[in-house]
């Protein structure tokens, strides 16, 4: 086999030499981080980085880019062949751990990295991260960007950010913002997706169809590869946003399915991570600001989830005005 052969059908549209050298860690293989692998894979991104601590597991497989063949495997073994099936030029790297446990390099893990996609079903991991990519911009004016994304209950839909350390608001920031938007006190009850409040150790997956999770995941790795490909003579053309809102149903804010609202971010001078005071703070200043920020993410999330209310329709959604301009 050669890679000529194999990418043919890439040519003209995509730039398959430049993404042969892209490096992509990904961190977190569940549904959406497996499909994100084997897509960008597919795209002929060359070099991986996968991160997990899991098992495949039978409840997994319903969802997940690998199948029975695969249970009780290391979610990054499995995945790993994944990717070698659909490119095997590739080159993978592979980290079996929790990137939240003590002990772990996280900023060295990350670095070197093209783009690092955040795949975690945990906001603490998010948060950690988000934390160590601004940390490495502000110390050492290195700018890896990451894209987050999860999905809502049941997977009714689900939110997409894309965070480039040094032009753009950083990821404490954004949830900092949306959480106070009017409509997100309409959201449905017991969703709280940003959640700061969440007990990792009892967290529960959440059920959904696999296909309602990957279309989030299909537009995280589609935005993973307009930024990849960035400041190159690509045919792949980006979009002014990084953050959208992508409707499976017709619920909340969303007036139909298959619905993307598109949202302008902006920093917060009083983010705990990336804000002017957070960086001029001491170690333990530092520490009483992210307690802040946390705080009010918090306290915004709880608001949302303790309205109990029930979305009919979207005229009853007050989208905040620079929503609505870029609704689509
Ligand atoms: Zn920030």
């Amino acid at each position: 086999m050669d890679k000529k052969s194999l990418f043919s059908r890439l040519q003209d549209v995509i730039e398959t030499d430049v993404l042969s050298n892209r490096v992509v860690t990904v961190v977190g293989l569940g549904t959406g981080g497996s499909l994100v692998a084997v897509e960008l894979a597919k795209c002929a991104v060359g070099k991986f980085r996968l991160i997990d601590f899991d098992r495949l597991e039978t409840h997994n497989v319903v969802r997940h880019a690998c199948g029975v063949r695969d249970l009780g495997r290391l979610k990054t073994d499995a995945v790993k062949d994944a990717v070698l099936n659909c490119n095997p030029f590739a080159s993978v790297e592979l980290y079996n751990l929790n990137v939240l446990d003590e002990g772990v390099d996280l900023a060295q893990l990350l670095s070197g990295s093209d783009i690092v996609m955040a795949c975690t079903d945990s906001e603490r991991s998010k948060y950690h991260i988000n934390r160590c990519l601004i940390n490495l911009w502000f110390e050492q004016k290195i700018s890896i960007p990451a894209i987050y994304a999860g999905a809502y209950e049941r997977a009714f839909g689900g939110d997409v950010m894309r965070v480039v350390p040094g032009a753009s608001p950083c990821y404490d920031c954004v949830i900092g913002s949306v959480q106070q938007l009017p409509f997100m006190a309409t959201m449905p009850k017991s969703t709280v997706p940003y959640s700061a409040l969440e007990n990792s150790a009892a967290f529960r997956a959440e059920p959904g169809l696999g296909l309602d999770v990957h279309f989030i995941a299909l537009l995280q790795a589609k935005l993973a590869l307009m930024t990849l490909l960035r400041g190159t003579d690509t045919q792949v053309a980006d979009i002014p946003y990084d953050f959208l809102f992508w409707g499976n149903r017709k619920e909340w804010i969303f007036p139909e399915p298959f619905k993307c609202i598109f949202a302008k971010t902006e920093m917060r001078p009083d983010c705990g991570t990336c804000g002017t005071p957070a960086r001029a703070a001491t170690p333990t200043e530092e520490q009483d600001l992210q307690q802040k920020s946390q705080e009010i993410i918090c306290a915004a999330a709880k608001a949302g989830a303790d309205t109990n209310s029930t979305v009919n329709g979207y005229e009853e959604v007050e989208l905040a005005p620079h929503l609505r301009e870029y609704s689509s």
